[in-house]
């Protein structure tokens, strides 16, 4: 039986992870749920998976839910604020940490995780944008495993040789025999919109994907292609690779998740349903195999595939992550955070959905060439360049 604490259970990947639970009951207990603020949502999950504790980010929301709890008779020990979820990250009985809080305030209960050594399974890609190389030199030093969720990582890793997705020490794409990555992306909801029209996205457009349902700021960012961006950065520290290494690639119907193209010619890429629940159970089972409550693609149902170049025109949002990336931790920090104000600006109305890209470009050409080697270096970065960020929110109004 193998103990697993979800950081972000209310979310959509908290969600998905606990319906895959489920189905394994005999293979997985819940230790422990953390969540920011809903209540209701984390009631029902703590009821129906009776874990040993639960941590609410708002002490408020936290008192609520040792009420509602009590009241149901239900055992599980309710903590509260920032330090309670870092301490159920690293609990001693976890075997499991599932990542999936949403933005920079995911990384300090990830690095709680990897720092114990647990098998962290990483859906908070964030984390790595801000903290890459710190990252994975902590992941090396205390013996971690770390199996990504997000769904192309998880594909390029299932379509590496078996004895590199074992390997202790890192391996380069050269000595596996690899040329290239091909990250997949849909292109989200904008694809074919008239590129004029879109200062006029509204919030439910921009948050309505075609083919993924996912959370409010993860869907933005798919709109904006930001989200494929960050996963470059992602991919880059993940896979030990060069941001040459790594070739972006639009296929609108997000079927095939990404692809290793070998040194001989071959390709090898993972198929699947658009769900996050299938990387999920790979993670969870790995290195065996589980079921999910995934259907099973009928290839007979598939419309043609289609491939095509990402336009510069259409998503810079994704050029400027990349520029970042080949800049540096710093870049990659300070463009995260200009982000995450700017898809919150774009969400609660202040700013054009055009206005993000605005914001990310001037913040990125602000923060291009600051250093951030240390974790203390990327908290205070981070918080500059929200502050920074902020302040043109401010003057676009
Ligand atoms: P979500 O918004 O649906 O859920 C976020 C979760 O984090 C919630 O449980 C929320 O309570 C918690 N949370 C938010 N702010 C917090 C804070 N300050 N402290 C503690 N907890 C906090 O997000 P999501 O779509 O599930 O995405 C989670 C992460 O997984 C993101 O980093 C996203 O990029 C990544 N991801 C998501 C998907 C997907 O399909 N949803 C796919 C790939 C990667
Ligand atoms: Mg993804």
């Amino acid at each position: 039986m193998r103990q697993v604490v979800i950081l972000g259970a209310t979310g959509s990947i908290g969600c998905s992870t606990l319906s895959v639970l489920a189905r394994h009951p005999e293979q997985f207990k819940v230790l422990a749920l953390t969540a920011a603020t809903q209540t209701s949502k984390i009631l029902a999950q703590c009821l129906e998976f009776q874990p040993r504790f639960a941590a609410m980010l708002c002490t408020k929301a936290a008192a609520e839910l040792k009420v509602a709890l009590a009241r149901h008779g239900c055992a599980t020990q309710v903590m509260s604020g920032q330090q309670a979820i870092n301490e159920l990250a690293a609990h001693p009985d976890a075997d499991i940490v599932m990542a999936a809080i949403v933005g920079a305030a995911g990384l300090m209960p990830t690095l709680a995780a990897v720092e114990q050594g647990k098998t962290v399974l990483l859906a908070n890609k964030e984390a790595l944008v801000m903290s890459g190389e710190l990252f994975m030199a902590k992941v090396q030093r205390h013996g971690t495993t770390l199996l990504p969720i997000d769904s192309e990582h998880n594909a390029i890793f299932q379509c590496l040789p078996a004895t590199a997705q074992q390997a202790t020490q890192p391996v380069t794409l050269a000595q596996m025999g690899i040329a290239k990555l091909l990250l997949t992306g849909s292109g989200g909801p904008f694809l074919t919109r008239e590129l004029n029209t879109l200062n006029k996205v509204t919030v439910a457009e921009a948050i309505a994907h075609p083919n993924w349902s996912m959370g409010q700021k993860i869907s933005v960012d798919s709109a904006t292609m930001m989200n494929k961006g960050l996963e470059f950065i992602e991919a880059r520290w993940l896979f030990n690779c060069a941001p040459s290494d790594i070739e972006v690639v639009i296929h609108p119907q997000s079927i095939i998740h990404s692809m290793v193209q070998y040194t001989d010619g071959s390709v090898l890429a993972q198929l699947g349903q658009p769900d996050m629940r299938t990387p999920i159970a790979h993670a969870l089972a790995f290195p065996n195999r589980m079921s999910s409550p995934v259907s099973p693609l009928d290839f007979s149902q598939l419309a043609n595939f289609s491939f095509s170049k990402p336009d510069p025109e259409r998503y810079p949002n994704l050029f400027l992550a990349m520029a970042a990336c080949a800049a540096g931790q710093g870049a990659t920090t300070a463009l995260n955070a200009a982000n995450e104000i700017a898809v919150a600006a774009f969400i609660n109305e202040q700013i054009r959905f055009t206005d993000i890209v605005r914001l990310n470009e001037k913040s990125l050409a602000h923060f291009l060439n600051y250093a951030a080697r240390s974790l203390d270096d990327i908290v205070a970065l981070d918080f500059e360049a929200r502050a920074y960020a902020q302040q043109l929110v401010r003057t676009l109004n």
